[in-house]
């Protein structure tokens, strides 16, 4: 394997959940309406299943090859991207340290194919029955790279890591089913039936019933939550993103308002236009940045006082 692909997977797959963000995305950018997530051995072993367009033979074999991106061909597609994925190394750099098989079939044939990588070699391929979409295995993630297998966080760290990334993307996508077991245990399920039933699904009943719609998602005001973790979500252009900017928007929002012992509830769905904001520019950076900062951060306090200020009548 090529020491330039194998340089490349460290900085696309840090660990195991960047690995599943990537293979999220490309499942929603082939239009999938159900993810099915399989993970075992802390993340070094993950099964992904999705119901979208697929990939004949041919896209198969490419789709392993660096900058093999079916996302763009043309100049101008760079600057109009409507789908996640454009960089094309994503699988190319899993394919150089895992034991990869991936199995696709397209909605107009009859038969699917299977191709199995190891270390970025391709050992098999055949014809194989299944249903249109993509399934993707990677098996004993970082076995030929022993230095950063060893910088692997413990089971739990990376497990909690996993389930975030599910979370977040299950949120934003809220019309598309989600599952993640973890260990042969389901973790995480959402049936992809609109925003309010994701909510309940993902955070329970109790907190959908103090959410209250606003201009940019939904507000509540609760007891604080056992864990002391942020409950604002943060989302630009229908994807998660972590704004520092944008919670302390909210949170001076709700200053006035802010009940003794309570904690802002919120999830913000922010549209902007995407030549005013830098966000997963490198596969590893989930922090935005905004052009005018000062006019985003006025722009969500004033809808947050707004929206608790007639919550009070
Ligand atoms: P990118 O997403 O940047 O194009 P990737 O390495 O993530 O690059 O994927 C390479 C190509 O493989 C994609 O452009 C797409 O054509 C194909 N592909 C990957 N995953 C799927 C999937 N789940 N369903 C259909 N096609 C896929
Ligand atoms: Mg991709």
């Amino acid at each position: 394997e090529s020491v330039s692909n194998i340089i490349a997977a460290g900085e696309v797959v840090e660990n195991p959940a960047a690995m599943i963000k990537e293979f999220i995305e490309n499942s929603l950018d082939a239009k999938a309406t159900s993810i099915k997530i399989y993970i075992k051995n802390s993340g070094r072993y993950v099964k992904i299943v999705d119901n979208g367009i697929g990939m004949t033979k041919n896209d198969l074999f490419l789709c392993i090859e660096r900058h093999a991106t079916s996302k763009i061909s043309n100049k101008d597609d760079i600057f109009n991207l409507s789908t996640y994925g454009f960089r094309g190394e994503a699988l190319a750099s899993i394919a150089a340290v895992s034991k990869l098989k991936i199995s696709s079939k397209i909605g107009t044939e009859k038969v699917g194919n299977e191709i199995s990588i190891y270390g970025g070699k391709i050992r098999n391929s055949k014809e194989v029955s299944k249903n249109m979409g993509t399934e993707i295995e990677v098996k004993d993630l970082f076995y030929n790279t022993p230095v950063r297998l060893k910088f692997l966080k413990s089971k739990q760290t990376e497990y909690g890591k996993i389930k975030d990334v599910a979370f977040k993307e299950a949120l934003s996508n809220y019309n598309v089913s989600f599952e993640l077991h973890i260990d042969e245990k389901r973790v995480l399920f959402t049936t992809g039936n609109g925003i309010e039933n994701t909510i309940l699904e993902l955070l329970g009943k109790n907190i959908l019933k103090n959410l209250k719609k606003f201009k940019y998602g939904y507000l509540g005001n609760m007891d604080i939550l056992k864990n002391s973790k942020s409950y604002i979500f943060t989302f630009f252009n229908k994807r998660y993103a972590k704004s520092l900017l944008v919670e302390k928007a909210v949170l001076e929002g709700y200053y006035t308002k802010l009940i003794k012992g309570k904690f802002p509830v919120a999830i913000i769905f922010y549209e902007i236009s995407p030549n005013k904001i830098d966000v997963n520019i490198h596969p590893s950076k989930k922090i935005v940045k905004f052009e005018n900062e000062k006019e985003v951060f006025k722009d969500i306090k004033t809808a947050v006082e707004e929206a608790i200020g007639t919550n009070e009548e």
